[in-house]
């Protein structure tokens, strides 16, 4: 659990992940956490944030379930509960970006591949499936299913090998060392190949409505928060070209729509809709719903 009060050595100042510089201004605070944006590039991100070391170990251990989760918590409850609605949500996002690749078939790295369920999409479409996930328990699960995976931050990344396809979904606004993974995209991805990412979009219609309570505010872990435009630049400085972009979200169903009502604070709507989840029909039902992410296809430049 984020402990409320965390001692100042276990932060870091950072500058602007997408420009580099240190010139920025207050943009809000959440949680106890210093929300700032460059003056230079716009960018949004946490400073000071918490240091490698503490965000190493979130995504070490008991990051995909776990006992006694709340809403200030990193990670999740229980992942698995909700993988049918992933499996859709998945299906949906690959039906979106697959008119953009420039092929469908070869190898694919899923960047965060946590417990596997976009690998076996990918498997199931014809591609060889690559994962990563930090989570040592997820990642001995998926060496036991055959999964061809590594335990290493993506920085570190050390097969030599190319990719057609490269998938960060929800993940590069969890990265500590942008510029090294980018760099490393750049080695990984094949000259046919294509990148695709989903991130929250800071300048979305849900953070205008939510505000500091938007739920992509979890500066623990979210600590860059991509508009558009930043997305861009940060693209341009590593040799990609944005070809696609678009506003995306995800399956829910109404347990999902409730937990999320709670987490806005909005207890008596939460307690009628709990009435209708007893109602046949309604709790195997689910809906896409905008959840204020883009999603972002990229190929090199030089092409
Ligand atoms: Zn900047």
């Amino acid at each position: 659990m984020v402990p409320s009060v965390i001692s100042s050595e276990k932060f870091c100042q950072c500058n602007c992940p997408v420009c580099l510089t240190d010139r920025h201004e207050p943009e809000c605070h959440v949680k106890g956490f210093s929300i700032v944006r460059c003056t230079n590039c716009k960018m949004v991100y946490v400073n000071p944030r918490l240091n490698d070391v503490v965000i190493r170990e979130i995504y070490r251990k008991n990051y995909f379930i776990k006992k006694d989760y709340s809403f200030n918590d990193f990670g999740y409850g229980n992942y698995d509960l909700t993988a049918h609605l992933r499996d859709k949500t998945f299906n949906r996002w690959y039906a979106a970006f697959a008119p953009f690749l420039m092929t469908h078939r070869g190898k694919a790295m899923d960047v965060g591949c946590a417990t596997g369920r976009f690998l076996n999409i990918l498997k199931n479409k014809g591609w060889e499936a690559n994962g990563i996930e930090l989570d040592v328990d997820r990642y001995n699960a998926l060496l036991a299913k055959k999964f061809r995976v590594k335990n290493i931050p993506i920085e570190d990344y050390d097969r030599n090998e190319q990719y057609e396809l490269i998938t960060l979904f929800d993940v590069i606004e969890h990265i500590t060392h942008l510029d090294a993974c980018f760099k490393k995209l750049n080695l990984m991805l094949s000259d046919k190949g294509s990148i695709v990412m989903v991130t929250p979009n800071i300048e979305s219609f849900q953070k205008k409505l939510f505000g500091k309570k938007w739920f992509q505010f979890k500066p623990w872990e979210h600590i860059s928060y991509f508009s558009p435009k930043t997305v861009h630049r940060l693209a341009e400085r590593f040799g990609f070209k944005i070809i696609y972009l678009s506003e995306c979200g995800q399956y829910a169903d109404m347990s999902f729509v409730h937990h999320r009502l709670l987490r806005y604070g909005f207890n008596r709507t939460a307690t009628l809709l709990k009435m209708f989840l007893s109602m046949p029909g309604i709790k195997d039902k689910a809906w896409y719903v905008g959840t204020g992410s883009m999603l972002i296809v990229m190929q090199k430049k030089s092409l």
